[in-house]
């Protein structure tokens, strides 16, 4: 059995809103498992391998739940276009140079690399349509070590001239794509209909089955921006609702991740709590592209699954450190646009959005809990300025969340394994 201590400021998000914190803590990891947390080394580890991060945070390592790799060069870009109008003249070309083998593995590497050195292990992320380039991407992020899930996005209508499938297409390469995907250990394959826009009801039918047929988690996007739901009412006139385009089909599960959620009605709501689907939460999206702000409160007070996503490239970044102050920042606007009737989230509370609730969507329990393969990072903060007053650890940790800096992260776990290290300058 390999065993590795790790000591250091352990930080971690058991329950929405609480932080367990242990200054000077040992964290016992077991064959790449969590064993537990200690505020004494254990006799039986006095000779174990020990790493001693000082006086750094060791913090769950993030997941983000919602980004579109083929975007990412696009990143900082277009930002003056609302959704529909950025999809076509800036998102579909960007796309369609996925169709190029070599320029897609070189965008996936220098994705999954910024992914790992920046603390995001586990994600849902999208791909474009072509299959060659999503088994690429698969391959750069397994090689870096991200863990999770990868879609080959399916878009049979409404797309560009270079940027769409037939439906058979459409149907042919996903079944090509779910057969090749097996050859990869921690990055599993998700049905990605694109939006209900994009989607034929035959190949969204097709999806469905596949999902039952096959156990496959389904991402796609939902009531994201008040045209899209125009589109869809036309679309779609006998579905009350957008949720309906989806359920129909059998896209509306425990294991559906449904991106923004910024206009979900309470009935809307209501559907997700029933079928546990989980929405994703891409604060600084919905800001960029103007879509609106969502009511995130409402939604976990009524129990609905939240977690987050940086929805590169609508996001403008792929720091989930960015993603958590974004997320707080937002409930502070619907505060006051809901006549200060809400209350904001906490830094912790968007933390637990970031981590834990992510996890779940993994099938993982919240926190460090002992059995679970260890997802994690070491955050040196010790090149900040000094503060007025000495700060305790949840300060720290809060600073820490509002003033990411480039290289404070030195080391990074991920399924157990550590992927990222950086000497201390
Ligand atoms: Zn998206």
């Amino acid at each position: 059995m390999s065993t590795l201590i790790l000591k250091g400021t352990l930080i971690s998000a058991p329950a929405p809103g609480k932080l367990d914190i242990l200054e000077g803590g040992y964290l016992a990891v077991e064959d790449g498992c969590v064993e537990g947390v200690y505020p004494r080394l254990p006799e039986r580890y006095q000779n174990a391998p020990l790493e001693d991060f000082g006086r750094c945070l060791i913090l769950q390592s993030f997941t983000d739940l919602h980004l579109h790799a083929p975007q990412y060069p696009m990143l900082g870009t277009g930002m003056n276009l609302p959704l529909l109008e950025w999809l076509s003249a800036c998102t579909y070309p960007a796309e369609a140079r996925f169709a190029d083998a070599e320029y897609a593995r070189t965008v996936s590497r220098a994705l999954a690399r910024e992914l790992i050195e920046n603390g995001t292990t586990r994600v849902c992320m999208f791909s474009s349509l072509h299959r060659p380039a999503t088994l690429i991407l698969m391959e750069e992020l397994e090689r870096a070590g991200v863990t999770g899930f990868v879609g080959k996005v399916n878009m049979d209508r409404n797309g560009s001239p270079d940027l769409q499938e037939t439906t058979e297409e459409s149907r042919r390469e996903t079944l090509a794509w779910l057969d090749q995907s097996k050859a990869f250990p921690h990055i599993r394959p998700i049905l990605t209909p694109r939006f209900t826009p994009s989607c034929t009801d035959e190949l969204l039918r097709f999806l469905g089955k596949l999902a039952l047929e096959r156990n496959l988690p389904v991402q796609s996007h939902l009531s994201e921006n008040t045209g899209e739901l125009q589109w869809v009412r036309t679309l779609h006139p006998e579905c009350a609702r957008y949720w309906e385009t989806y359920d129909e089909y059998g896209l509306w599960t425990d294991r559906t991740a449904m991106a923004h959620c910024v206009w979900s009605d309470a009935a809307e709501r209501q559907a997700m709590i029933r079928a546990g689907v989980t929405a994703v939460h891409c604060p600084a999206s919905n800001r960029n592209l103007c879509s609106g702000v969502a009511p995130v409160r409402v939604m976990l007070s009524e129990g609905v699954k939240v977690a987050l996503g940086t929805d590169i490239a609508g996001g403008d970044s792929v720091h989930m450190f960015d993603a958590v102050a974004d997320a707080v920042r937002a409930s502070k606007d619907r505060r006051i646009l809901d006549g200060w009737k809400t209350e904001a989230l906490s830094v912790a509370e968007a933390w637990y959005l970031g981590t834990s609730a992510g996890a779940s969507f993994f099938g993982d329990a919240p926190g460090f809990v002992p059995g679970q393969r260890l997802h994690a990072m070491a955050v040196d903060d010790s090149r900040l300025p000094p503060s007025p007053h000495p700060l305790s650890a949840a300060e720290r940790f809060e600073r820490c969340v509002y003033r990411r800096q480039s290289g404070a992260i030195r080391a990074v776990w991920s399924d157990g394994r550590k992927v990222f290290s950086r000497s201390p300058d």
